[in-house]
């Protein structure tokens, strides 16, 4: 599956990933791979496990 377009967070680099609870197209950087979305919503989440 190939995603286009720009990050939807920094708006800078290549998005690669699409949050499954958004829909957001990110980057590398702004995408959590342990949980499968991006960063806004794994912090709303409340599930980033070295947040504090
Ligand atoms: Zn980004
Ligand atoms: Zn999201």
């Amino acid at each position: 599956m190939s995603v286009t377009g720009l990050c939807s967070i920094c708006e800078a680099a290549p998005a690669r990933h699409m949050c499954e609870h958004c829909g957001a197209l990110v980057c590398d950087d702004h995408f959590n791979q342990r949980v499968g979305v991006c960063v806004n919503c794994a912090r709303s989440m409340g599930r980033a496990p070295r947040d504090r």
